[in-house]
Formats: C-alpha cells, structure tokens, sequence
C-alpha cells in the first residue's frame, strides 16, 4: 500500500468523521494495481449519526430562503468549474477513467448544477384566484426531508451530481454513501460545498457496503433514497427501501444496442461504435454494448471498426491513452472471461484485448478493445450486462427483427439508430420500449433539463434522474384552498363542497 495511514474518513457536520467503524477497505489505483489508501466502512450506528446530522440541519435549512440557496449554488458552480482538475486527477487516480473522460464527467455533472440554478423558478407553485366564489387555490413544493443517495463506482462525481444540488436547492439535506471502489471524489464535493458556504449537515457523506446502505434504506428519519448501481441491487434498494415508507428511484443496469441500417453513412456509424464501446473502458450504463449489424453491410462494417481499434491506446489515464484499466483485478478478469465464453458458443473474436500493448504498469487491471462477431443470442455474451471494453455484434436480417430484440432485453436504458431514413427512425422512437434513444448519436445521455432514466430493468420507481422529474422527485405538493371569511360565508350545508 502506497500510504497506509491515509484512511478516508466520513464526512458529517461539515468535517471528516471517524465513527466508530474499525472496518476499512482498500482504495486502489486501477492503473497501477495497488491500495492508494483505504476507506472506512460504516456500520449502522455511523449512518445513524450522519442521518441524525441531516435531519438536525433539515429545520433550518427547508426554512431558509430561495435566496440563500441560489447563492450557494452559484457559489458552488463557480468553485466546481474552477478547481475542476483537481476533482479529474482524483477520478482518474481511483476509477481508472483517462483524464479527457474524468473532464468530461465533470462538465456533465456541472451541468446539473446550472440546472438547480433555476430552482427559483421550478420551485414557484401555481395560483388560481377565485377557483370558486371568494375561494382561492395555490400548490407548493416543499422538501421531503433526509434524502440518501447511494451511488456507483463508474460516475464517481457526476452521479452524486444528478442528485444532491437538486435536493439541495429544494431544501432538502442530505446523506451519500458513494462506491467504496472511488470514495474520495464524495468528501472532495462535500468539503468544496463546504467552501462554498453550505451550512454544516446538509450535506454529508458516508462510506461503507451494504451495511451501511441497508442503514440508510431502513433509518425511520430518511424520507427518499436515489440510488444507481446494478440492476439486482437496484431492484433490492427499491424493494427495502418502499417497504419501509420511502420514495424510491433506483436505476440500474443495461445493455444497450445501436442498430445500423444499410442506408447509414458506415464511416460516421463505426466512429461511433468505437466511441460509445470503448469510451470510458465500457464501463458506463449508456456505452454500446452491442451493434445490430444488417446482414448486408455488416462484413464491411466490423472491418470498419477493426480497423478504428487498431489506433486505440490503452493505459495510464496520465498519459494521454484512449482508454484506461478496469476498476478491479476481479472485474478485469470476468470480463476477459467472456473471451472464453464467446469462443465456446462459437462466435468470432475479431479483436482480442488480452493481447492489446499496455501503456502502463503491468500491475495495472488491463483489457484493451475487443470486438466479437456472430454472436448468438443465447449466449451470455448478448445476454450479460458485461460493463467492460468488449462490443458484440450481432447480425440482424433487418429493422424488424432488430426492434424485436431490443424489446425482448430485460433492460430499456439506452439505444441508438444509424441511419439517413427519417422515417425508419421516427418509426425506430416509437417502436422500442427503452427510456433514451439515440438518432445517429451513440450515447443519448439527456442534457441536464431533460431528464435521465432507462425503463424495464433499468429503473425501479417512477421517477428519472434529474431534469423535471429531479425537483418532482425531491419535493413534495401541497395544495392550498383558501377563503377569508366574510358575513356571507355563514349557513350549515353538510354537502360535499361544490365550487360556484
Ligand atoms: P453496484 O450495484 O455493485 O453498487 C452500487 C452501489 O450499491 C454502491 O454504492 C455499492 O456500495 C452498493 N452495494 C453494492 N452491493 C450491495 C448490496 N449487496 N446491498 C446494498 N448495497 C450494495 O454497482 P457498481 O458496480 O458500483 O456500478 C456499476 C453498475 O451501475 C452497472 O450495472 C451500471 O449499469 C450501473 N449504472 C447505472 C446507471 C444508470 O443511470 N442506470 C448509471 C451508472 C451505473
């Protein structure tokens, strides 16, 4: 371990904070393959307490005024985007991710922030004046309370971005329990919100596994919990989490097919796979996994993508490679065991990354790009979300059949069509049951007044990240009818109110 003593403490009433874990895990650098430093494990009585700081913040907080919150998030905007390297070497130093790919997570994550900037208006309610005689209406948003967020390894700052400046600006508090594979960038935003002049508790940060989300899904004090991650652990927060009186959004997995028609400007369409496959060493929910090739163009169009991996530089992400490590030795080695898995149900590997040239420690988690061809649908290459640089294709006879298998997936999070047909492609966006798609763009991640979520498997909860359905998520209306009373208003009538 590079520095054993430097453990990464919780982050509660705007300080770090030991608790009473004893329990710590190793924070690598994927890059170089060994322990950086290491991470306490919360137990429950740790989340307890950090949920106990959010809720003494909560009263103060939920009263203070919209401009007091506006200016923190102005303030924290600006500070965001100028120490925004610093926050790229720390995601880089734990995900893995290259340098160009931790900026850009970061600027998609400042975007949510420019976004809670219109909280102001988002937060206005509505007015009808004399809904009946003399009587009238108005709706308000109000915070729902203690909101816990739990977050995955791949977005270690633009997931945990989606989420607290939305709850935040509503006046909510909040506790982020973040991946324990990547935990620094957390206290790094919690200490920069700090700075930012954001009071003590409304933001906190604990680290740990599934004790301490298990504390954060049942605490009787939290009232919504956000979470991302994989599908079978999305599904389980959904369940706990509603049994215990929460509102839930839990989005999970995917597996996400890009369709190229014949008619498809093939250069363009193989950029594209390449990009969207490889970009971030697969490791994102919204990378395509698989391309569904038209039987008439795909001969030409694997060759186009071979040919594109060839000019991949996998390594260090200091180094100015493409792409970087995976996030662990054991994920590394499940995902190259799809090589294996591939080459026994008798599909082609075109392009091998266990052989890829490394620009970087041997030590390091390594897979370079690799591309399979003729893969069945029954085998668990198609089937498995394998979140790693491995891009499957799969021959499809044409438009119908490939709408059929992406109907038929379990997950709905993202797909995309290349093709110059407008009507195959308006008739693509009607057909497929999948919550983002793309029309000649490969990652249709919605800009930050959309909103962000998948259907299917893909999100438990009715309720996407961010956008609109961010603030309707984070805040709760209440309806108001109001009469000032007056001598006519007199007489008993035990009907049921009608308006007049
Ligand atoms: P993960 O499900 O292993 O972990 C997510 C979070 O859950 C982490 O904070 C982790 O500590 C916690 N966790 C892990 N095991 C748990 C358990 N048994 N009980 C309770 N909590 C547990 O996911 P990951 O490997 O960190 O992230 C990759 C996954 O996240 C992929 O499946 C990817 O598709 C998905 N993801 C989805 C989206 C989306 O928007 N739909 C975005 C990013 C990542």
């Amino acid at each position: 371990m590079t520095n054993p003593a430097d453990v990464l403490d919780h982050w509660v009433d705007g300080k770090p904070w030991t608790g009473e874990s004893t329990r710590t895990a190793p924070v690598y650098d994927p890059a170089l393959g060994v322990p950086q430093r290491s991470v306490r494990m919360a137990t429950a009585s740790d989340v307890g307490a950090a949920v106990a700081a959010a809720a003494a913040a909560l009263p103060a907080w939920r009263e203070s005024s919209i401009a007091t919150r506006h200016r923190f998030l102005l303030n924290f905007r600006e500070l965001l985007n100028a120490r925004k390297d610093a926050l790229a070497a720390i995601l880089t130093a734990e995900h893995g991710k290259v340098l160009s790919d931790a900026a850009g997570e970061i600027a998609r994550g400042l975007e949510v922030v420019e976004f809670a900037l219109s909280m102001p208006h988002l937060l206005k309610g509505e007015f009808s004046q004399n809904a009946s005689t003399g009587v009238d209406v108005y709706s308000v948003r109000e915070p729902v309370g203690v909101v816990g967020i739990i977050s995955p390894f791949n977005f270690p700052a633009m997931v945990p971005l989606w989420f607290f400046p939305i709850a935040i600006a509503a006046g909510n508090t909040v506790v982020l329990k973040p991946s324990e594979k990547d935990p620094s960038a957390a206290n790094w935003l919690a200490e920069l919100a700090a700075d930012a002049g954001l009071p003590v508790g409304v933001l906190n940060v604990v680290h740990g596994d599934k004790e301490a989300v298990d504390a954060l899904l049942t605490h009787p004090d939290v009232a919504a919990i956000s979470f991302v991650g994989s599908t079978p652990i999305a599904d389980y927060v959904y369940r706990t989490a509603s049994a215990h009186g929460k509102r839930v959004q839990a989005l999970g997995g995917a597996k996400n097919h890009m369709l190229v028609l014949p008619d498809a400007d093939l250069d363009l369409a193989a950029d594209a796979a390449v990009n969207a496959g490889f970009g971030s060493a697969g490791e994102r929910c919204m990378a395509v996994s698989v391309v569904l090739a038209v039987d008439a163009i795909a001969d030409d169009f694997v060759a186009r993508v071979a040919e594109r991996m060839q000019g991949l530089r996998t390594g260090d992400g200091r180094r100015g490679c493409d792409m970087g490590p995976l996030i662990t030795r054991e994920h590394r080695d499940r995902v190259a065991g799809y090589l294996d898995t591939a080459a026994a149900d008798r599909a082609r590997v075109v392009v091998d990354g266990r052989e890829s040239p490394i620009d970087g420690d041997p030590n390091g988690f390594w897979l370079g790009p690799t591309l399979i061809d003729r893969v069945p649908v029954t085998s668990a290459v198609y089937r498995d979300e394998i979140f790693g640089p491995v891009l499957s294709v799969v021959r499809v006879e044409g438009f119908e059949h490939a709408v059929d298998l992406i109907n038929a997936s379990p997950y709905g999070n993202g797909t995309a069509i290349f093709t110059n047909d407008g009507g195959a492609a308006r008739r693509f966006q009607r057909q497929v049951n999948v919550g983002m798609i793309g029309v000649n763009v490969p990652i249709p991640v919605p800009v930050a007044y959309h909103s962000f979520g998948g259907w299917k498997a893909s999100l438990f909860g009715d309720a996407k990240a961010y956008g609109p359905n961010g603030f309707a998520f984070f805040t709760q209306e209440k309806a108001i009818t109001s009469r000032w009373l007056d001598p006519s208003h007199g007489g008993i009538d035990l009907g049921f109110p009608r308006n007049s």
